[in-house]
């Protein structure tokens, strides 16, 4: 409700894909979790209103090339891949590629994974590993949670996907557990517009301050315990 309010706010659109606890989720009818909260404050850094567009995560980058959005912000690793259609700020998290299993699977580690059926999320980079990992057929889902639960059921043998979203998925379910066994780190940053010089600029200064100020721990720390 703010369009007549009369205020000139600019709003900054940004794209998620609100399938990603606790980066990116639903609390009621609301996009709420780490990368929503960094963003608001990111735009009010900026003077802007911040407006969130939920859409498939392999929609993101282009919603961003095409100007649809003006940051795509979902717990989205930095590859050199995306990096021929975006560019990205600056990191603000560290993340690990973890592999779920059921409690009772034999698959250890990733060198357990050859020859498997492995579920992940659709055009993420557990997607890119599983893809690389010797005759293992790889089911994509549209939400990280469809594979988990295609795990539960048996349709698959493990799950690759992002650390911090596996623990929140694997919470509540009794018969998985995440293996100690991770794959590669990587790094989370906003994607903007290739060239959009002005814009990564203002919000690396935006994230620099929120890194001074103590407020970007402050918002992890509301949505992760340590
Ligand atoms: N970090 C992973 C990627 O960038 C997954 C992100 C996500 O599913 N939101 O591909």
């Amino acid at each position: 409700g703010k369009s007549d309010s009369g205020d000139k706010k600019e709003t900054l659109v940004m794209a998620t894909n609100a399938e990603f606890p606790p980066y990116e989720f639903y609390e009621g009818d609301k996009v709420v979790g780490i990368d929503a909260d960094i963003a608001a404050a990111v735009a009010e850094e900026m003077g802007m209103e911040l407006k969130i567009e939920d859409m498939a995560f392999d929609s993101i980058i282009a919603a961003v090339t095409s100007g649809k959005a003006d940051i795509g912000a979902a717990g989205m690793t930095v590859t050199e891949d995306r990096l021929e259609n975006v560019d990205f700020t600056d990191t603000y998290a560290k993340a690990t590629q973890v592999i779920i299993v059921k409690n009772d699977s034999a698959i250890a580690g990733p060198d357990d994974l050859t020859g498997k059926k492995i579920g992940v999320q659709l055009g993420t980079t557990g997607d890119i590993y599983a893809d690389d990992i010797e005759d293992a057929e790889v089911e994509r889902y549209n939400k990280g949670f469809e594979a988990v639960q295609a795990l539960q059921q048996g349709k698959i043998d493990a799950v690759v996907i992002d650390g911090e979203p596996a623990k929140e998925f694997v919470k509540e379910a009794e018969d998985l557990k995440i293996l100690d066994e991770a794959f590669t780190e990587e790094e989370y940053a906003i994607a903007v517009k290739k060239g959009n010089d002005e814009l990564k600029d203002k919000i690396n200064e935006a994230l620099a301050s929120l890194k001074d100020s103590g407020k970007l721990d402050e918002i992890v720390a509301k949505y992760i315990s340590a």
